[in-house]
């Protein structure tokens, strides 16, 4: 179905329409609506639009670029502290400890050198970590960053039993041009098969299925703030 939205709308009535589906949804597919958590992606919008995202009640929001997070974010957290932040994109191992200080949420755990760097900041430093997602590159796309399906089961033991780093669940972006589906069925089975309680899938062109099929974080750019700005 869908969603009834248009380019004059508000970001508030915006957000109204894809909390509304993502609520139906949720429901559709047997759960309460409160389990899954929208992220509201506001990659290369302004700080008026995420304060508008704000006043109308959002709390997760998605940032994909370490640097960007790092000239938007401070000041609007230290506005609103309630607001937890979710990192989206690529890692870079010398982007570590800044992302740490950021982000709440990281999506993007895709390879063994960074499972193993935040360990030791952890073990060396202190450092609390994130809430954290094994980012599966379900499409085994060359292009794309995550852990093969076929790495899956190892990574997720080194993550455990080497580096006793607490892994909270997957994510995964399918091929634009495959069906979703296959892959939120994919990501479903390795969650249960390893006892993870959380999937981090579904984009604007696709959050209804996920929410439907058992996502627990939908992440949502376009369909709330409209266009990217650049
Ligand atoms: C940009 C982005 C999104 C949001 O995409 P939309 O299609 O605008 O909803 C979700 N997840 C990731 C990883 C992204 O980079």
């Amino acid at each position: 179905m869908p969603l009834a939205l248009s380019d004059d709308m508000t970001i508030a009535e915006r957000l109204a329409v894809v909390r509304d589906a993502v609520a139906s949804a949720a429901k559709a597919g047997g759960r309460p609506a409160e389990s899954v958590m929208l992220v509201a992606v506001s990659k290369t919008q302004p700080a008026e639009a995420i304060e508008e995202a704000i006043a109308a009640g959002q709390v997760d929001f998605g940032e994909n670029r370490v640097q960007e997070a790092a000239d938007k974010w401070p000041a609007l957290k230290e506005q609103y502290p309630h607001v937890r932040l979710h990192l989206l994109g690529n890692l870079q191992s010398n982007k570590l400890r800044q992302a740490l200080g950021l982000f709440d949420v990281f999506h993007t755990l895709d390879r063994p050198k960074l499972a193993r760097a935040m360990a030791r900041l952890r073990d060396d430093e202190g450092v609390v970590l994130p809430f954290c997602f094994i980012q599966v590159n379900s499409g085994e796309e060359d292009q794309k960053a995550g852990i093969g399906p076929r790495e899956v089961d190892s990574f997720l033991k080194e993550c455990r039993e080497d580096h006793a780093l607490t892994i909270e669940g997957l994510m995964c972006i399918p091929p634009v041009d495959e069906d979703p589906a296959l892959h939120f069925a994919l990501l479903c089975k390795f969650a249960e098969r390893h006892d993870l309680a959380s999937l981090s899938m579904g984009m604007s062109g696709d959050f209804e299925l996920a929410a439907e099929m058992g996502a627990t974080h939908v992440r949502v750019g376009t369909a709330i703030f409209g266009a990217r700005r650049f």
